[in-house]
């Protein structure tokens, strides 16, 4: 039955090695051999410090005495990667189960050693998978959300946020702004200066937008050389003035091959407006907005014009001739 225990010891296929209390290595078995890369000879008598890497070998002897006070199996630095050390020095990850054991009276300890560079070198590989997927992951939620050329938000994520914005703003009774931003006769600098200069302007223009509104405004591009910007509680007045810097901030522009102007239409929700679903307000508000651009560059360009302004401007004109014809 010996010859049985003595055979399982040598040819299990993990290195086995049985330490007494004062750390020696007592046996050793084939495994451990070619793990380790040291003949048997080498090992028995040897403290089993001789398989650990240098700079664990100290706290090591302390965890072996504290070790072979305990009577129960368990697995060796569970919450650790552990490290080997082979006789030419170089390590391997490995997996070390610890059993005590009394053998006529003396307390030995088994250790089984697993190589689990394999194992290691697959989870480490996943890692990196992993970690390059959220990466990828990261770039393409930007890429969605942003436009390549300026790196404002796109329509689509302007859609979002803004939808979100006017939700805010009914359910706080505030206001909201949306404006509405085109470039004056953009395809003559296209025209003129190239398309690179074109992308170079609609560049400038986009870091001066973002450098002039407020941080908690919403700047997008629109599409072309069209911008849009949303902000929360500004009034009529108080967004006729914030357009007006944007248009002045464009306007003042430097380093162009020829300077570029802007014209703005704007819509505001008034507090207390009648609650509407919020896409639908969106779209309400966009299409005020842009009747209002529309004013601005029929008015002449480089301006800003506001929905309400524009409308009564229109009824004004509308009506006078018909007030003329009637006095
Ligand atoms: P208006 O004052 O009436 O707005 O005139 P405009 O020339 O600005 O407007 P129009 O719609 O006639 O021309 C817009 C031009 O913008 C045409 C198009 O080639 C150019 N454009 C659109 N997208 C880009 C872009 O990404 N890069 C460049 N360089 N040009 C673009
Ligand atoms: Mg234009
Ligand atoms: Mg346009």
């Amino acid at each position: 039955m010996e010859i049985i225990y003595q055979r399982i010891f040598e040819y299990t296929p993990d290195a086995l090695l049985v330490i007494d209390p004062a750390g020696r290595i007592t046996l050793a078995n084939a495994q451990a051999e070619s793990l380790f890369g040291y003949d048997r000879s080498e090992l028995i008598g040897q403290p089993i410090e001789i398989l650990v890497p240098a700079r664990f070998a100290g706290s090591h002897v302390q965890h072996r005495a504290r070790f072979l006070a305990e009577t129960h199996s368990r697995p060796m630095g569970a919450a650790s990667e552990l490290s080997a050390r082979r006789k030419d020095g170089s390590e391997l990850p490995v997996d070390i189960m610890l059993s005590p054991m009394i053998v006529q009276g003396n307390h030995l300890v088994l250790c089984v050693v697993r190589d689990i560079t394999e194992r290691k070198a697959a989870q480490d590989e996943l890692a990196r998978q992993t970690a390059e997927l959220r990466q990828l992951h990261a770039e393409l939620e930007l890429l969605a959300k942003h436009d390549g050329l300026t790196g404002l938000y796109n329509w689509r994520a302007f859609y979002e946020h803004t939808g979100q914005m006017l939700k805010t703003a009914q359910r706080r009774c505030e206001s909201a702004t949306l404006l509405i931003l085109d470039l004056d006769h953009f395809k003559q600098i296209n025209d003129s200066y190239g398309h690179a200069e074109g992308d170079r302007v609609l560049q400038a223009v986009a870091a001066t937008l973002k450098a002039t509104a407020r941080q908690t405004d919403i700047v997008a591009r629109h599409g072309g050389e069209e911008f849009a910007v949303a902000a929360l509680g500004l009034s009529e007045a108080e967004s006729l003035v914030a357009a007006e810097r944007l248009r002045s901030a464009i306007a003042a522009i430097e380093n162009l091959k020829c300077p570029i102007t802007a014209s703005i239409g704007v819509a505001t929700l008034e507090p207390g407006a009648p609650p509407q679903e919020p896409s639908r307000l969106l779209a309400e508000l966009l299409d005020q907005a842009d009747q209002a651009l529309y004013a601005a560059k029929r008015n002449g360009r480089n301006q800003v014009c506001h929905y309400t302004g524009f409308i009564q401007t229109d009824a004004e004109q509308d009506d006078s001739p018909a007030q003329e014809h009637a006095s």
